[in-house]
């Protein structure tokens, strides 16, 4: 249970000044909350907020003197009102403010009345703070930020942090609604090492909360400021000793022995069209080594897109099989998972295995059929989305558990798989976003690596374009050859359909427009669409009877269709470095030459442009994932959330490598000081678990 001096962090953002229904949901936008999740935003979400940038309010000239465009503070006298003639909402409500030096204009547009004679009574003395501009030699501020009376004055900082915003929503409200959030932080017990914080010259959890939501200078607003550094080493160690945890546990459960008997693999991979690849019988060796061992397996497996990794993951489903046991493969995606059926069910055919999938939408009388043949061993393989996790669904032995594209899923479904075999299963996670160093120590920190590296031969290099969205004419312009010579085109919009808050390219739209273009020839996946729908508008586009295929970023991972050669991505620019590299993967995957159009909005940021251009210059996916990370602004949201990254609030890895590898070793170390956190520091780490969310790992804790 969380202790309960963190249970105000936790309740609904709701209860803070200001915060009602509507401004909840922006809240929720603002944190990147997804539309599915299980509560609203919630306080702590709002502390672990942090400003950008801040402004500098000390600046407090008499009228004369102050500087045209810039942000003052003024001590006045409130003058006159001047409000606009009846029914003319186009001209302002001014209130001219004097000190001894001069006359300043307030100015306000489809102003309240009322509410200017109550905030600016005349002949009272107020603090106005915003922006001077002159205007025909005379000063004025458009929309103060600020009118205050001397008391309020005294209580409002001179340095302002500011948050990043999104849209609809007010500085003002969220800086009122962050300090409140703030000011609910309890005192804490520390969990860190003294000596550690005195090394690092770093204050206390709390002191640090609040010295980063109120800035004094832009050096504090420095991810490695010392406040800055303190909380993004508590998220470190929070993580990585929930790792820790996680890989004790796992190793903790005695393995079994899955040695294989040889008696299947060779008639499946005989049958196979290609031979393997010197890398991919690496890779297999390791795993039937780690297989076959008494230790449990928790090996990663990372290889670029299309580096060949279904068939090394078969062969260890097929040593599973044949060491008496099943096997569960388990993929992000409804498509995916019936491509790898096809996939799986062809090479498997001949030896007499059985594959069966399992996602949601078997329902009914067949989901019954499968769950039977199961639990009685029937089913050899069982693949599917994460519906193989629900209640109800039991193996009769699972052997081995293979999680596909990993960087979808969580800690927490690995536990549930983990479950699931009883604690015994070996599991084998792939990914295909190739993952750079520290990522691999805070995501995968508890497993083993093996590499694909390279590709099976054969393969074309894409030619990859960066081209602004003016060409767009163009590329419509050069489709209707590249469909006569049998192409088959991907186009991805960032956007299922048209949001007025985001100028960017919405699927629907662009089907609709394509549509008119080229005449039952097209398709559209997105990921509202019901599987039965998206599943027909595939099979639509692998059999070729249609030829361009608009999409959302489902088709990001995994779906082969070789005789696709043309990727266009729009605002590409919005896309994660590592998120392009998989697109790209869609592409070039058979024999024909392939290309990827990478489309942007212009004006295109410095950073972005640096982005676009490692994607023309590289194919290696592992280049592109350390880039992409050294690149990544924190303001790239859209990148890093879709790139599906792991979620850090403070840290940032870009920056924080350092102390990411500090904390993996405190995490270790204090494991073997407190194995189960029952010691000096127990409880106060405990907390910082809770804090960060780490629940699952304290419930590895409790099972002792
Ligand atoms: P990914 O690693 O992206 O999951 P896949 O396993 O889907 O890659 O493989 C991509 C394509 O390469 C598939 O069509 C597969 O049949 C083919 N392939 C895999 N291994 C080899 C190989 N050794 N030689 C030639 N083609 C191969
Ligand atoms: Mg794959």
């Amino acid at each position: 249970m969380r202790p309960e001096i963190l249970t105000p962090l936790f309740a609904s953002a709701r209860q803070l000044p200001g915060v009602g229904p509507k401004l909840i949901k922006m809240i929720a936008r603002l944190i990147g909350l997804p539309e599915t999740a299980d509560h609203e935003a919630r306080v702590v979400d709002l502390v672990w907020h942090l400003p950008a940038s801040l402004i500098d309010r000390s600046l407090r000239p008499k009228i004369v003197d102050a500087p045209d465009g810039q942000i003052v503070t003024l001590e006045v006298t409130v003058g006159q009102h001047r409000p606009p003639p009846p029914r003319n909402r186009r001209v302002p409500y001014k209130v001219d403010c004097t000190d001894e030096t001069g006359t300043l204009t307030l100015v306000f547009f489809n102003a309240h009345k009322d509410y200017l004679t109550r905030q600016l009574p005349e002949g009272e003395t107020r603090f106005v703070s915003g922006k001077v501009d002159w205007f025909n030699n005379a000063p004025q501020i458009v929309h103060p930020d600020h009118l205050l009376s001397a008391d309020e004055f005294d209580a409002m900082p001179p340095i302002e942090p500011v948050y990043p915003l999104t849209a609809g929503l007010s500085p003002k409200t969220l800086v009122k609604a962050i300090r409140a959030a703030v000011a609910l932080v309890p005192e804490l017990a520390e969990w860190q090492e003294p000596n550690w914080l005195i090394k690092q010259k770093w204050v206390g959890f709390t002191e640090a909360l609040n010295a980063v939501h109120t800035p004094a200078s832009e050096d504090d607003l420095n991810p490695l400021a010392p406040a800055r550094a303190r909380l993004a080493y508590d998220e470190l160690l929070a993580n990585q000793l929930a790792l820790a945890l996680v890989r004790r546990q796992m190793k903790r459960a005695t393995g079994r022995t899955l040695a294989g008997t040889g008696a299947i693999w060779p008639t499946i991979v005989n049958a196979l069209p290609f031979s393997l690849t010197t890398s991919q019988n690496t890779a297999i060796a390791e795993i039937l080594d780690d297989m076959a061992s008494g230790d449990r397996m928790l090996r990663l497996l990372q290889g670029d897109v299309g580096s060949g990794k279904t068939v090394v993951a078969l062969a260890a489903l097929i040593s599973a099989v044949e060491s008496g046991t099943q096997g569960a493969f388990m993929v992000p995606t409804e498509i995916l998972a019936r491509q790898h059926l096809k996939t799986l069910t062809q090479m498997c055919d001949q030896a007499g295995i059985t594959v069966a999938i399992l996602t949601g939408r078997e329902k009914g009388k067949p989901r019954e059929e499968i769950l039977n043949a199961l639990s009685t061993g029937e089913i050899d393989i069982l693949v599917g989305t994460h519906a193989i996790f629900q209640a109800g669904v039991e193996f009769k032995d699972l052997g081995l558990a293979i999680i596909d594209e990993q960087h979808r899923f969580g800690v927490h479904q690995r536990l549930a798989i983990q479950a699931k075999a009883a604690g015994r299963a070996d599991v084998l996670v792939m990914t295909a976003t190739p993952i750079p160093r520290t990522l691999a120590l805070t995501h995968y920190g508890d497993m083993e690596v093996s590499r694909l590296i390279g590709k099976p031969a054969g393969r074309q290099p894409v030619d990859t374009r960066v081209l602004p969205g003016e060409k767009l004419s163009e590329i419509l312009r050069a489709l209707p050859r590249a469909f006569a010579a049998g192409a088959r085109v991907y186009w991805v919009c960032p956007l299922v359909e048209e949001n007025h808050d985001l100028p960017w390219a919405a699927a629907e739209e662009r089907h609709q427009a394509l549509e008119k273009l080229f005449p039952g020839k097209t398709g559209i996946v997105h990921g509202r669409m019901k599987g039965v729908e998206k599943d027909a508008v595939m099979a639509a586009f692998q059999a070729g009877e249609i030829s361009i295929l608009i999409a959302t970023t489902v088709i990001e991972v995994g779906v082969d269709v070789p005789e696709a050669t043309i990727m266009v991505v729009e605002n590409a620019e919005r896309f994660g470095l590592s998120q392009l590299h998989q697109l790209r993967g869609r592409v070039g995957r058979g024999t024909g030459k392939s290309s990827c159009l990478l489309v942007y909005s212009s004006p295109l940021s410095e950073n972005a442009k640096a982005r676009l251009k490692i994607m023309r210059e590289t194919d290696d996916g592992f280049i592109i994932a350390e880039e992409d990370l050294r690149l990544r602004g924190s303001g790239e949201l859209l990148g890093t959330r879709q790139s599906g990254l792991p979620e850090f609030h403070l840290a940032d890895l870009s920056v924080h490598g350092e102390l990411l590898a500090a904390a993996r070793d405190d995490a270790a170390l204090i494991l073997l000081q407190e194995p189960n956190l029952d010691g000096k520091r127990g409880d106060s780490l405990r907390t910082l678990l809770y804090l960060f969310e780490r629940d699952e790992a304290i419930r590895l804790l409790s099972a002792g």
